[in-house]
């Protein structure tokens, strides 16, 4: 039996990172991959609707150049369906036409040998893939996750698409209709309604993005129903028929959506199903006795800057080093237009607020940005930044200054005397931070 220091199930982000550090140690390292080296992110996932979303944003800014003082007439634009087919071709291209050479290459590089199939425990110290046994000292559970699929009666007779399948596929339907108002659904919707798709998102819930504050569903609603989207909250899909090639969906308020397609955006699930009991970990991404997980399998905060993060922290783990995973501080980033991008915890039992709308800011005014906003938590306790959400035109750039406050607990009265350039959006902290200092 081969037998390796270090066998890694699943080649994705988490994956990937722990290869590459523990092969670049010297070990040696076998990676199984079921499907694409890589994962999801680079292929199905993060890329392609990354790139779509900002096909579609171009369109919108094209469209806005007169009130940008850039043309004095709105300028022409290709038809949806041609630009459609234009965008298309450019997230392939960012998704390297799901071909995954260039990545395998790059880890056979680095030292990792690369096994195509599907790996599984069948004993301790031993996984099977596909019949053949391979023996190892540590391993390294990071398979990833799937889409859920709702119970909803009938869906299994209309079409449907998964995440990865809509971004995959060459596909502009008429009518999307999108169950799920979480961070696929809404970045999907943006997508695919910024090229003339008509789109309903249907969120049980009573809002868009229910795991974050009231007031960023709020904006992000508003942002996508400016782009034609049909936001329905607090609705829940109850069956589903066919008509010729169209879906309708019964909502239990007594309303229907009907679509050429149906896109599952409801969440995802670990797939855990490798052969061992369970796979909770400990602060250390450690299962048991050398066996470790990290990525979208663990269930926690389930981003690829996690999923490397986790890989990171069990790499090290696994070459001698002591290192804890902090979860304190992992960016949850939605990429619409504006941007959604929070950080931290906001429920802690002596916290104090503060905020500001971004779009009374200066740098609104010169780049005509009209929504946006900013919310700081601090914890009087000790006096440190604890959590941050903005909702702003490259949010994501912007909860930067705040993720390595609450990483790193900078007491709020230093952070409100870091100086920011005029005028960003950054600039919004100082206030912000300011009066969050005077009522610590
Ligand atoms: C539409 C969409 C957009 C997203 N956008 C972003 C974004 O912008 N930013 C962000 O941070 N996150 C984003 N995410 C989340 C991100 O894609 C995941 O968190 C990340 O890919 C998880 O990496 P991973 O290594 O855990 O899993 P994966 O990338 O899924 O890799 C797991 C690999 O394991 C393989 N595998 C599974 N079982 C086995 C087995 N038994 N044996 C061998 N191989 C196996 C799979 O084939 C897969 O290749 C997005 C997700 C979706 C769905």
């Amino acid at each position: 039996m081969e037998t390796y220091d270090v066998v890694v199930l699943g080649a994705g982000s988490a994956g990937e990172a722990v290869a590459v550090e523990t092969a670049r140690a010297g070990r040696a390292v076998l990676v199984v991959e079921a499907a694409r080296v890589g994962g999801e992110c680079a292929y199905v996932a993060c890329l392609p609707s990354k790139s779509l979303l900002r096909s579609a944003s171009v369109r919108r800014q094209v469209r806005a150049a007169p009130e940008a003082g850039a043309a004095s007439i709105r300028p022409g634009l290709d038809p949806d369906d041609a630009a459609w087919a234009v965008a298309i071709a450019r997230r392939d291209t960012a998704a390297d036409h799901r071909d995954d050479t260039a990545v395998a290459n790059a880890l056979e590089k680095a030292g990792v040998r690369i096994l195509r199939g599907r790996g599984r425990v069948q004993e301790p110290g031993v996984v099977l893939v596909d019949g053949t046994p391979y023996g190892y000292r540590d391993l390294v559970v990071a398979t990833g996750s799937h889409p859920t699929r709702p119970p909803v009666e009938g869906l299994d007779d209309v079409p449907t698409w998964s995440s990865d399948e809509a971004l995959s596929a060459p596909d502009r339907p008429e009518r999307l209709a999108i169950l799920g108002g979480g961070p696929v659904g809404c970045e999907l919707a943006q997508a695919y309604a910024g090229f003339g798709v008509r789109v309903t998102v249907v969120e049980a819930a009573e809002r868009l993005l229910a795991g974050e504050h009231p007031r960023v569903g709020e904006l992000v609603t508003q942002s996508l129903a400016s782009g034609g989207v049909d936001v329905r909250t607090g609705v829940t899909a109850t069956c589903a028929s066919r008509t010729g090639d169209r879906a309708t969906l019964a909502l239990d308020d007594g309303t229907d959506v009907t679509a050429d397609r149906v896109l599952l955006a409801t969440g995802r699930e670990p797939n855990d199903d490798v052969g061992l009991p369970g796979l909770g970990v400990d602060e250390r991404c450690r299962v048991g006795d050398g066996v470790w997980a990290a990525g979208d399998v663990t269930g926690v905060a389930p981003f690829t800057h996690t999923a490397k993060y986790q890989g990171w922290v069990v790499a090290g783990n696994i070459l001698g080093e002591t290192r804890v995973a902090d979860y304190t501080a992992i960016p949850r980033v939605v990429y619409t237009d504006p941007a959604v991008a929070c950080v931290g915890d906001a429920d802690g039992p002596d916290v104090v607020t503060a905020e500001a709308d971004l779009a009374e800011t200066a740098r609104a005014q010169w780049d005509g940005t009209t929504c946006g906003w900013l919310r700081l938590t601090a914890d009087r306790r000790t006096g440190t930044l604890v959590a941050a959400d903005a909702v702003a035109p490259h949010a994501e750039e912007l909860i930067g200054f705040a993720t390595l406050a609450v990483r790193a607990k900078v007491p709020v009265r230093l952070l409100a005397e870091v100086v920011h350039p005029f005028p960003t959006f950054g600039e919004a902290y100082t206030e912000v931070l300011r009066e969050l200092a005077g009522r610590l």
